[in-house]
């Protein structure tokens, strides 16, 4: 049993963590500071285990100062984010704020109390974007971010890095995601933004009623189809990942690996797989292309194989909206 300190563990990924954590009957403390983060989250969490949630920035040193002193901690898993790409460009002093600012702060008092194993929340945003000839993305592919997002991600990997190197006992995993996506197929948590951007949860809230149509943002990119092509990873298996680099770290490394299934779906072929899930017509109109969008990125999960044995659970993309659809109908 380990005390592992969750940011973020009132949001989408974090949520997941932490209920994945506690039915290891580990020991969780959640810092969140509910501002893309859920009470509901909390509350559905501290029935399965033992669970203590403070409502604060991750970033807040006085307060991660104490609480680090006060308890030992072995661990941090490092979710608290801003993730909207589209957002970072128009508001990119908050992203550096809060992702590598808040992040700085965090990192700060894990190494003034002594809490040396971090696993950090990276994102293939960092590769910025690659070339058809780069598919599928490994661990090497230059990072050279097109967004604040990514560039604020980046940027505490760096930091990541460099203390490792300065600092023998630290210990530190980053993984860098694809497009996650599914939820708890109980249902305990689920995945909601407010606003929703994501393709899937859009399209399950068409489905829904609650929206007239899904907008294919670009109908003419260079794929079999004309629309972009992602790697969709369910959240547990994604999750399976943080559990696996967590039993794998090694002071004084810092370790990086992708976090995609390795197999691309276009913007129609999921629209589609939506469709038979729900049943439902989920009317699609064409858009003009949205900033920044590659036409294809998806992963090549060789280094993670190798290295942990992780595999994905869930490879069709119908198992993983499944588990989304029956979230939103509880
Ligand atoms: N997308 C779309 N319509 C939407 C939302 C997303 O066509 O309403 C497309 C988007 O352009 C991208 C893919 O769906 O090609 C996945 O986008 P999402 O925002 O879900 O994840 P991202 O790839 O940005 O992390």
């Amino acid at each position: 049993m380990k005390h592992i300190l969750v940011t973020g563990g009132a949001g989408y990924i974090g949520s997941h963590a932490t209920l994945r954590l506690l039915e290891l009957d580990h020991k969780i403390t959640v810092v969140d500071d509910l501002s893309n983060g859920w009470q509901s989250a909390i509350d559905a969490l501290s029935k399965v285990g033992d669970l203590t949630f403070i409502e604060c920035r991750c970033g807040d040193y006085d307060k991660m100062m104490d609480l680090m002193s006060d308890h030992q901690i072995d661990l941090v898993m490092h979710f608290a984010a801003f993730a909207a790409v589209n957002e970072s460009v128009k508001e990119p002093l908050m992203y550096y704020e809060n992702n590598t600012g808040n992040s700085l702060s965090l990192l700060r008092a894990m190494m003034d109390s002594g809490v040396n194993n971090m696993v950090f929340s990276s994102t293939c945003a960092t590769y910025g974007l690659p070339t058809p000839d780069q598919m599928p993305l490994t661990e090497d592919c230059p990072q050279k971010p097109i967004s604040p997002y990514g560039w604020s991600k980046l940027w505490f990997e760096q930091a990541l890095s460099q203390c490792t190197k300065a600092n023998p006992s630290f210990a530190c995993t980053a993984l860098r995601y694809f497009n996650v996506a599914g939820c708890d197929p109980q249902g305990r948590v689920g995945e909601h933004h407010i606003p929703e951007t994501h393709l899937i949860p859009i399209c399950l809230e068409v489905a829904k009623g609650k929206r007239d149509d899904i907008k294919i943002f670009g109908s003419d990119y260079d794929t079999p189809d004309g629309t972009c092509i992602r790697d969709y990873v369910h959240v547990d298996d994604l999750i399976a990942a943080h559990l696996l680099a967590m039993k794998h770290l090694e002071p004084g490394v810092m370790q990086t690996f992708n976090v995609g299934i390795g197999r691309g779906y276009s913007v129609m072929e999921v629209i589609e797989s939506c469709r038979r899930v729900t049943g439902h017509a989920i009317p699609a109109v064409s858009h003009e292309r949205r900033q920044g969008d590659p036409d294809m990125l998806y992963n090549d999960p060789s280094k993670i194989q190798k290295a942990f044995n992780w595999k994905p659970k869930y490879e069709e993309l119908d198992a993983i909206v499944a588990t989304a659809w029956h979230e939103m109908n509880l």
